[in-house]
């Protein structure tokens, strides 16, 4: 799992890379208090806690994985 801020929030996760579609995130105990969105995502759409998170953090992923700095793991 590779470390990796938000930069909206800065809220701290880890983050495997699999493939471009397969992203696991493991997030912190205070990811619900330091990041806005997680939290209010967790909250309305409690049923699908499988893609908890925010906007920022994803493009921020999508952007470390784009210039290698996450590595793919398989
Ligand atoms: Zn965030």
């Amino acid at each position: 799992m590779t470390p990796l801020a938000c930069p909206a929030c800065d809220t701290r996760v880890r983050v495997r890379k699999a493939s471009v579609t397969q992203t696991s995130i493991q997030w912190g105990p205070d990811a619900a208090s330091t990041c806005a969105e997680f939290a209010r995502r967790t909250a309305v759409e409690h049923r699908d806690i499988t893609a908890p998170g925010c906007t920022a953090l994803f493009s921020a992923i999508a952007d470390a994985y784009a210039d290698g700095s996450l590595p793919r793991i398989d």
